[in-house]
């Protein structure tokens, strides 16, 4: 057999968090992994508008990780673009990228009168990506081109998500997508890559472990009684894809197995209610755990005063809904959505309290507050920040340092070289740092538009 060269392009997804786009090139093939959104402040910036750095028309085969925005934001646009190829996922990622696509058109319609654009893609560019997307469960093989054999296994980090595996003579890359903080209250633990020889690894929190994981339901317990005794609001501005649906898997714990006492508790968010569907009709995907509640009668996602407000006057009421309460909408970081018109109202209120439960992005609101500003602008009004900002990083739905270590470990004896992305510079630089000195691995932070030839 003759030795197979590849190269792997890094088009998105390096020295940041988001925008997750990597390239293989076969030789005779292209198979690109994610299209992502990079995420700021707006999805105004050049990185999203600006012209992908290869031909969408010669990429025969696109696949999806899991179905966040910074993985699959671009993907429409792509199509729209010329991408006719193949998509594959997991079913569950893809019926949850059509709930998101579904809300993303919307807010991006919005933000591009704001910053007098035309829309990154409309329903209709999503609708021809869903009759391009094509499902395989975890596990499966199926075969791309030029003998490449795909398999899906569960990355443990969202529903649906998983670790992208390719084979080809022999040899494996594992493209890691994002990696699970398992054990997970509701999935199942991240797979392991054992007898990978090239890995392409994400590192959100590559320099940082996440404290009070063993405490963060207490901890949150005591935010909700803190909130209850001074009768005041607590703010929890959620991911309303995987975090929202742990939170109140956690409530639920709290409220039918440890006795707390039921407080008015609102979801407002339109999308985290259709995700929750989402959930529920996958609930086979869940751990052994999480099924046998389920298989004993306990809905997970459902507990006394819990109000899902979805119509738009429904969530204007919420302001007058008497205090104590808990308000739990998106987006996460603050970017968008209803969280916005919560925070424009109660930032300036002493006996509030803004619950951080998930990682904010460098220029989001939600980093801004979180950094401890004094007066944040909201939609054209400044707000001074008077209510207390606390948080969670417990629940987090990426790895920590050490078990990013640990995840690596596991095809310690095989890897020939890991690649280090989806991290701020830093996280990136301490994590490849500690693949070299722990592991004795060949690790490397690659930068924007690097290439990379490898024998596969
Ligand atoms: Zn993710």
């Amino acid at each position: 057999m003759s030795m197979h060269t590849s190269t792997i392009s890094f088009r998105g997804g390096t020295g940041s968090v988001t925008g997750a786009n990597f390239l293989l090139d076969t030789g005779t093939d292209k198979i690109l992994v994610d299209c992502g959104l990079t995420q700021g402040e707006n999805f105004c910036s050049e990185e999203n508008y600006g012209e992908f750095t290869y031909v969408p028309s010669e990429v025969r085969t696109l696949l999806v990780t899991h179905a966040h925005m910074d993985h699959i934001g671009r993907i429409p646009q792509l199509v729209r673009r010329g991408f006719t190829g193949e998509i594959y996922s997991t079913e569950a990622t893809k019926d949850l990228a059509r709930a998101m696509f579904k809300d993303a058109v919307g807010i991006l319609a919005g933000e591009a009168r704001l910053c007098h654009k035309e829309p990154l893609y409309e329903a209709e560019d999503v609708e021809q990506a869903l009759t391009l997307w094509k499902t395989h469960e975890y596990g499966e093989v199926f075969s791309l081109a030029d003998d490449v054999q795909c398999t899906f296994k569960d990355a443990g980090h969202i529903l649906g998500s998983s670790l992208v595996f390719l084979e080809r003579a022999g040899k494996r890359i594992v493209f890691s997508g994002d990696l699970g903080n398992s054990p997970d209250v509701l999935l199942k633990d991240t797979e392991s890559i054992e007898g990978a020889h090239y890995l392409v690894m994400e590192s959100v929190y590559g320099d940082r472990a996440h404290e009070g994981r063993d405490m963060r339901r207490q901890v949150l317990r005591a935010a909700i009684e803190d909130s209850r005794q001074k009768g005041g609001v607590l703010l929890i501005p959620s991911f309303s894809l995987q975090r929202t649906q742990v939170l109140l898997s956690e409530i639920n714990a709290l409220i039918e197995d440890e006795g707390m006492q039921p407080i008015p508790i609102f979801l407002d968010s339109p999308l985290a209610i259709e995700v929750l569907d989402i959930y529920r009709r996958h609930s086979d995907l869940f751990n052994d755990e999480a099924r046998a509640r389920i298989a004993g009668g306990d809905d997970l996602f459902d507990f006394p005063k819990l109000k899902l407000t979805c119509a738009p006057e429904d969530s204007a009421s919420i302001e007058s809904a008497p205090n104590p309460k808990v308000v739990i909408a998106g987006s996460g970081m603050s970017h968008g959505g209803r969280i916005r018109s919560h925070e424009r109202r109660y930032l300036g209120d002493k006996s509030a309290t803004v619950l951080f439960v998930g990682y904010q992005t460098v220029g989001s609101l939600g980093r801004r507050i979180k950094d401890g500003a004094e007066k944040v602008k909201i939609d054209g009004d400044w707000v001074k920040v008077r209510a207390r900002v606390s948080e969670l990083s417990g629940y987090s739905a990426h790895k920590d340092r050490d078990a990013l270590i640990s995840f690596v470990e596991t095809a310690q004896a095989t890897l020939k070289k890991v690649f280090v992305v989806m991290g701020e510079p830093k996280a990136a630089l301490f994590l490849t740092q500690r693949l070299r000195d722990f592991l004795g691995v060949d690790a490397t932070a690659p930068a924007k538009e690097n290439s990379v030839t490898i024998d596969w």
